[in-house]
C-alpha cells in the first residue's frame, strides 16, 4: 500500500494549551508562549504508541 498518504484528519500538528489561561491552539510546531497571556505553552497531543 501507499506509505506517502497525506490525510488532513491524521494531521501530525501538535495541540498546545497554556498552562496559565487554558488557551488552546493547533500549530505545526511548538508557538513558545501563549499568544493571550504570554504564559507557559505545552503540548498536549503528543502521540506516541
Ligand atoms: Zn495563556
Amino acid at each position: 500500500m501507499p506509505a506517502i498518504q497525506i490525510d488532513p484528519y491524521e494531521t501530525t500538528d501538535g495541540l498546545f494549551e497554556c498552562v496559565d489561561c487554558g488557551h488552546r491552539e493547533t500549530a505545526a510546531t511548538h508557538p513558545g508562549a501563549c499568544p493571550e497571556c504570554d504564559g507557559e505553552v505545552r503540548n498536549i497531543a503528543i502521540s506516541r504508541e
